[in-house]
């Protein structure tokens, strides 16, 4: 479900015509509709009703601090994975008790900043991890809140580069190993186990792994507190998909997946935890591009746009579909062509769609990319010194450029010619 629709021929998000942001701001850019934001928050949140529950957003799915501060503004969390995300999510108003900390590799300096912060919860995924934090903890005559991420050995069966929960994966605590590191927990300084966490993977569309997943996960949490441990919440992770073809059945909508979460948290007795982040933003956001050329190859036709694996990597990376719609509607005549949609940086992997059927394009035509929300800004670069592209949010009528183009100067000017050149 999202807010970006035609009206009278031109695609719209909510109420804006998205040939006039183009208009005004230049192409390429990224559009959020704060409706569909805070639908997807909301809807989320409900299907928990009578739960006590807290959603940390997992900003590094879209990390615009305008994005952060529309969820802040209805309650919500965050999930950080970096100190320049606390930095960022406690810049856009999301309390310090609200946050939660995730990662494998957390420096010392990360450690410390987030005891400094005052955050409610470590995520901590190794014994060394433990160690360290008990040591930085104790030095600064404070108490770490730890949870350990589990890894439950579950096939979420997803794509492999964004499976999280198997044992081969670099994530989490074995838990095989997780008694004995709550015990080990329980003896060091400056640390107190309060939870317990585990994340599988995202774009999860089958129930069965969140299943099989949060049952170890229930099983666990009683035999420790059989070892009288008081954990006194549970984090859930994020992980639930999202369609991205319009075509498709749709995942699992929240209120299934809150059917399985409710089976197995009902008896515990205990705070729950949410880190959903492409639930969220993912169908909230589009990249709106241009058509540079139309280029007939000797076996396809490129359409070739302004937009590149630099500024959307999902095509390339996770072999993921985005829908490509026309900001003009084609009407129900136009000429269809089977064609791929490129962009100009010069890698052979450089693609937003393959084989696809659309509407054939000319030079100067608008197009969208859907579904864009997630894991699109947020992974952007500059490969071939091109900019960063500007990101827009709409709420009704109206808009803001919440990050402007980056200048080509901005990234020429950083490099630094040794004096011996
Ligand atoms: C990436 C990540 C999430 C969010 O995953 P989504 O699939 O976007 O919901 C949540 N928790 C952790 C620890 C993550 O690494």
């Amino acid at each position: 479900m999202h807010h970006f629709s035609y009206k009278n021929g031109i695609l719209h998000a909510e109420d804006v015509s998205l040939e006039e942001i183009a208009k005004k701001v230049g192409t390429p850019f990224y559009c959020y509709s704060t409706a569909t934001l805070e639908r997807h928050y909301t809807v989320f949140k409900q299907v928990f009703d009578g739960i006590d529950t807290l959603i940390c957003y997992a900003m590094k799915a879209n990390s615009n601090q305008a994005v952060l501060k529309t969820l802040a503004n209805l309650g919500s969390g965050a999930d950080v994975v970096s100190e320049g995300e606390l930095r960022r999510a406690l810049l856009a108003g999301i309390p310090p008790e609200k946050i939660v900390f995730s990662g494998v590799g957390k420096t010392s300096f990360e450690l410390k900043a987030a005891l400094d912060a005052g955050i409610l919860c470590i995520n901590v995924e190794s014994e060394p991890e433990l160690h360290n934090l008990s040591r930085i903890a104790s030095e600064m005559g404070k108490e770490a809140h730890v949870s350990f991420r589990i890894n439950p050995d579950v096939d979420a069966k997803t794509h492999d580069k964004i499976a999280t929960g198997k044992s081969e994966n670099k994530f989490g605590i074995p838990l095989k190993d997780a008694e004995r590191v709550y015990a080990e927990a329980a003896r060091l300084p400056g640390v107190k186990p309060t939870g317990i966490d585990m994340h599988i993977g995202s774009q999860i569309t089958d129930l069965q792994p969140f299943d099989n997943a949060f049952s170890r996960l229930g099983a666990l949490i009683r035999s420790l507190r059989e070892q009288g441990h008081a954990i006194d919440h549970v984090d859930l992770g994020g992980g639930l998909g999202i369609p991205y073809k319009h075509d498709n059945l749709p995942p699992p909508d929240p209120q299934n997946y809150a059917k399985v979460v409710r089976h197995h948290v009902e008896s515990l007795d205990c705070r729950v935890i949410f880190e959903p982040g492409r639930l969220i933003a993912g169908n909230a956001g589009i990249l709106v591009g241009e058509v540079i050329y139309v280029k007939q190859g000797e076996a396809k036709t490129f359409i070739i746009g302004n937009v590149g694996m630099n500024d959307l990597i999902r095509p390339t990376l996770y072999e993921a579909h985005h829908d490509v719609l026309c900001i003009e509607e084609k009407k129900s005549d136009a000429e269809w062509i089977t064609a791929d949609l490129v962009g100009p940086v010069c890698e052979t992997g450089d693609y937003i769609a393959q084989d696809r059927s659309m509407p054939l394009m000319k030079s100067g035509d608008l197009f969208a990319v859907l579904s864009a929300g997630a894991y699109g800004a947020v992974q952007s670069n500059t490969y071939n010194t091109r900019p960063l592209v500007a990101e827009v949010i709409v709420k009704n009528n109206v808009y803001e450029i919440i990050r402007p183009h980056m200048s080509v100067d901005c990234i020429i000017n950083i490099d630094n010619i040794p004096k011996w050149l």
